[in-house]
């Protein structure tokens, strides 16, 4: 989205950059308004910076380089610990500001910090993740060894549904593995992030470790062709992240794009029937259906396919409201060009013969009656062909499809193009255990409707929703942000007996 130039918003606060360690304000005379999506309130406005700008940022990280990446272990593990504290300390006052700019309820809020302060205490031990390995007497009074080193400047480019997770998923291992960072936060709501960015500064990350530059597309390119920047980590929509792949790759950066996703959740009649229906309506409609993980379809087997009316029912008492009001179930989606691209797929679905069984349209929220609601809404008699089959709809939508038999379901899961995460619900160890072995997607929850891994392993997205090797966060990411330098290495003892010359390859 462009940004818009408003005069008449001059009043309200501006979201600064952060270049060389100080929070500066934009030269950019392109701005773009952060909207409270239930009340339409401007919030703040966010520049979208110069190409100087982004040119500075890029050159204070390289500058600050050349010592962080000599800076002891320990020391950098010692920021973490004290930024994960901070965060700790400050989880409501963050949680309050991301729920004003996405819409998220607070319990919700609280989660997306939480995640993403799980990171930041992984980063803290770094001294055992960043270690490399050590062979004795590969040949003769030979050693092998391997270092991890840092990678030089990486940048990390976010989308709006997790302000807080998602910024915590990349500049805190990048920083901690010895790299400096440039942050592009999502221009939809960056305010959380600005928040956790001057926390991670009070930890004391030195000047120039880290820098934020805000903007779209332009900001983006620039990055993806800085001469300077060795990786650039992308999560957000699949077309962007399919053009930030390619820009970067060809530009001779590693690229990690987190993309968009279509989540099945397969359902077998052996299933705890109560505890599955609470599972599938929490994870389609919670954060009003926008998290990249989200169940967005139900393929219900055999005979639970007559759970469909009390799915629908669990659905329909979810209460839609303002995220800060207490016992909201279903906040506003985050603006009104996303609520009306999610009407314009559910009237895609009515005119291309889908069964509307509940509707969320025209759902009314007093007192908020500006906001961007839509109302749990429910497709049944559904074919893969349609369009809101075929799309990520991004909100609060779920479509039931029907299947025979656990092989027609991971048949149907298996030709969707997407490969984010998928849930299987059953009480069957062996039908779990059939499921996790042929379902080909990168997250698989059993009885875990989302199925997003813990920071001591991988996000591991796979096919159409990743682009790029390795994850975010985890083991994988220290493989990311750092290189891996093998040391072969003889020290002569004057003792050695001398073999002549060796013109083999063999090491002897
Ligand atoms: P988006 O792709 O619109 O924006 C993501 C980032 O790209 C933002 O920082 C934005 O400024 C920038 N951007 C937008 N348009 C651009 C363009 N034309 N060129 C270059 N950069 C551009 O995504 P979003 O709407 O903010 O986020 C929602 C999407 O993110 C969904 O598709 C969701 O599935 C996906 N997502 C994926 C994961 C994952 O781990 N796979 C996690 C969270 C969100």
């Amino acid at each position: 989205m462009n940004a818009v130039t408003q005069a008449s918003n001059a009043h309200v606060p501006t979201v600064k950059l952060l270049i060389g360690g100080e929070f500066v304000e934009s030269q950019t005379r392109e701005w773009r308004d952060i909207v409270n999506p239930a009340t339409q309130q401007v919030l703040a406005r966010v520049p979208f910076a110069t190409a100087d700008e982004v040119n500075a940022a890029v050159r204070s990280a390289h500058a600050a380089f050349a010592s962080w990446r000599n800076t002891p272990i320990g020391a950098r593990l010692r920021i973490m610990l004290k930024f994960q504290a901070l965060i700790r300390d400050n989880m409501s006052r963050i949680a309050k500001t991301l729920t004003a700019e996405q819409g998220k309820t607070l319990p919700d809020a609280e989660g997306d910090i939480f995640r993403g302060l799980e990171v930041v205490e992984h980063a803290c031990s770094i001294g055992t993740l960043q270690q490399g390995g050590f062979a004795e007497n590969v040949a003769g009074g030979v050693d092998t060894y391997t270092l991890q080193q840092p990678i030089g400047v990486c940048a990390g480019i976010t989308p709006f549904n997790f302000p807080a997770m998602i910024p915590l998923w990349m500049f805190p291992m990048a920083i901690v593995c010895g790299n400096t960072f440039v942050l592009k936060p999502s221009e939809q709501d960056p305010l959380s992030t600005m928040q956790l960015v001057e926390l991670a500064i009070e930890a004391g990350i030195p000047k120039g470790v880290l820098n934020v530059v805000h903007g779209g597309r332009e900001v983006v390119d620039a990055l993806c062709t800085h001469e300077d920047i060795k990786a650039i980590s992308f999560v957000g929509s699949t077309a962007v992240g399919r053009h930030v792949h390619q820009l970067g790759t060809q530009h001779g950066k590693r690229v990690q794009s987190m993309m968009g996703a279509k989540n099945h959740a397969v359902v077998l009649p052996d299933a705890n029937r109560e505890q599955t229906i609470n599972a599938l309506v929490g994870a389609a409609f919670g954060a009003a259906g926008q998290r990249c993980m989200a169940t967005s379809v139900v393929v219900l087997v055999g005979s639970s396919k007559d759970w469909v009316q009390e799915l629908i029912g669990k659905a329909k008492a979810l209460k839609v409201n303002a995220g800060h009001e207490p016992k909201t179930d279903v906040g506003p989606v985050v603006s009104r060009a996303a609520k009306a691209r999610i009407l314009g797929l559910i009237e895609s679905g009515i005119r291309q013969g889908a069964t509307l069984a509940l509707d969320g349209r025209d759902v009314k929220v007093p007192g908020y009656e500006d906001g961007n609601f839509v109302g749990p809404t429910v497709f049944t008699d559904v074919t893969t062909d349609m369009d809101i089959y075929t799309n990520e709809i991004f909100g609060p939508v779920l479509v039931v499809l029907t299947a025979q038999t656990l092989d027609d379901a991971i048949a149907v899961v298996n030709a969707n193009p997407f490969g984010n995460g998928v849930g299987l619900f059953t009480q069957s160890g062996a039908a779990a255990r059939k499921f996790q072995s042929e379902v080909d997607i990168g997250q698989v929850g059993i009885n875990i409707p989302i199925p997003v891994p813990v920071p001591y392993f991988s996000f591991t997205g796979s096919r159409g929703s990743k682009l790029g090797d390795l994850g975010p966060y985890g083991k994988q990411v220290v493989q990311f942000y750092t290189q891996t330098k093998t040391v072969t290495a003889r020290w002569f003892d004057d003792a050695t007996v001398n073999d002549g010359v060796n013109t083999t390859i063999s090491l002897r």
